[in-house]
């Protein structure tokens, strides 16, 4: 992986939430190829240790880090361990998110056959309030929780980043899924409160709204099994100006721009959306 720019990171400490997973997993490895040590956080330690081993062949400074980024004192548990490590966090990456088969519905709209008593199918009326809140939780308060953990040093020493991730279904919701998008959008909205909340602090606080990018996250929605594009897919590209789908490394000079102080030092509240213009087109 090559960055698209450098940017000086050198002897920062970064902290990756979901840094396992497929998006934060090449933003990790990103932030280490401009020199910053780069903890790994992951409710699944093997595949934190396993993008910390690629940066760590790849000439750079990284370490898995099991962490519950639900969990108040799981995540506290990791941050003693950064911090004896490598010192306190200047940059946090807040990536751990995604959605719930238990807040998505199957159908885009509501038809009459929702409304049948023996109706089998995942309607409006079948949504499980404890996975409403189980992706809320995923994707809000993870965001909340962790950035109460590690900005309290940002703030004595008076200077650090924050970067949420956010989606591009916080700015219009997509059909069958009101529990991420509604979450994303709390997402977006924390991120504009933070960034004004800690302004006084010197930490600068904004988010990135990735649009379409396949992943494991989406695969079952945007894919058929035998590989080819769901429906659903190609009404994604058709509202696509791009007409594409993006790839991870797509977030990458977005993302080194929002964490450079260089470049992004006057940079605070704001939500870029990386979607091939997805969030800009009426479909019209
Ligand atoms: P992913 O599933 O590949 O990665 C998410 C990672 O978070 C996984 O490694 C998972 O183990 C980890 N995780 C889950 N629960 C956790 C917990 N409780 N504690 C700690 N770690 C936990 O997903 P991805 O597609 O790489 O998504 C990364 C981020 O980007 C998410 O916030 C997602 O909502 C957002 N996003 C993705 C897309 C997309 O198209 N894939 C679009 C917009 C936004």
């Amino acid at each position: 992986m090559t960055v698209p720019f450098q940017v000086n990171l050198k002897d920062k400490v970064a902290v990756v939430t979901g840094g396992g997973g497929v998006l934060c997993s090449i933003m990790a490895e990103a932030i280490a190829e401009c020199g910053a040590k780069v903890a790994i956080l992951d409710l699944k330690k093997d595949a934190a240790d396993a993008v910390a081993a690629k940066i760590t062949a790849a000439g750079g400074t990284a370490m898995g880090v099991f962490c519950n980024v639900l969990e108040k004192e799981s995540i506290a548990a990791a941050h003693k361990l950064i911090a004896e490590t490598y010192g306190e966090c200047d940059i946090l990456v807040n990536g751990a998110g995604g959605n719930n088969p238990k807040g998505t519905t199957d159908g885009e709209v509501m038809s009459k056959a929702d409304l049948a008593a023996d109706c089998q199918a995942k309607t409006f009326f079948s949504l499980d309030p404890k996975g409403i809140e189980f992706v809320f939780n995923l994707n809000f308060l993870s965001a909340m929780l962790v950035s109460q953990e590690f900005t309290r040093a940002m703030a004595e020493r008076g200077k650090g980043v924050i970067l949420n991730v956010s989606s591009m279904n916080a700015f219009r919701p997509l059909t069958k899924i009101p529990a991420y998008s509604a979450a994303k959008a709390a997402v977006s909205n924390f991120t504009q409160w933070l960034a004004v909340h800690m302004a006084p602090m010197g930490i600068r606080v904004n988010a990135i709204a990735p649009g379409f990018f396949l992943t494991n996250q989406n695969r079952a929605l945007l894919t058929n099994p035998d590989g080819s594009l769901t429906p659903r897919s190609h009404k994604i590209l058709n509202g696509t100006p791009m007409g594409k789908f993006g790839k991870p490394e797509d977030l990458l000079g977005a993302m080194l721009w929002l964490l450079s102080e260089e470049g992004a030092g006057f940079v605070t509240g704001t939500v870029i959306p990386i979607d091939g213009g997805f969030s800009a087109y009426s479909g019209v």
